[in-house]
């Protein structure tokens, strides 16, 4: 799926984490995409965890979560439906 900004290359359920890898495209230069590999999961007392990496100087050098790790995620929540049902899964997310 391609949006204007971001490109999933890998959605997967891994027991109760969600892998996604994807490609952001930069906000300073267009011509710039980011690779970033996320994984969320959902803990038992409704939270979010979200870990990852990506390619751009913020996490890098900053080791800083940096805005592309949050846009694919965010990307891919407001997405699962039809991403994941594209790719013969059941959501429980
Ligand atoms: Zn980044």
């Amino acid at each position: 799926m391609v949006s204007k900004d971001v490109i999933f290359d890998e959605v997967r359920r891994v027991g109760r984490e969600w892998v996604i890898r994807g490609r952001v495209r930069s906000r300073s230069r267009p011509n710039t995409w980011h690779s970033v590999e996320v994984r969320i999961r959902r803990l038992r007392n409704g939270e979010v965890a979200m870990v990852g990496r990506c390619d751009c100087e913020a996490f890098t050098k900053g080791h800083m979560v940096c805005w592309h790790m949050l846009h694919l995620t965010n990307a891919f929540i407001k997405n699962r439906h039809r991403l994941v049902s594209g790719l013969g899964f059941s959501v429980n997310y």
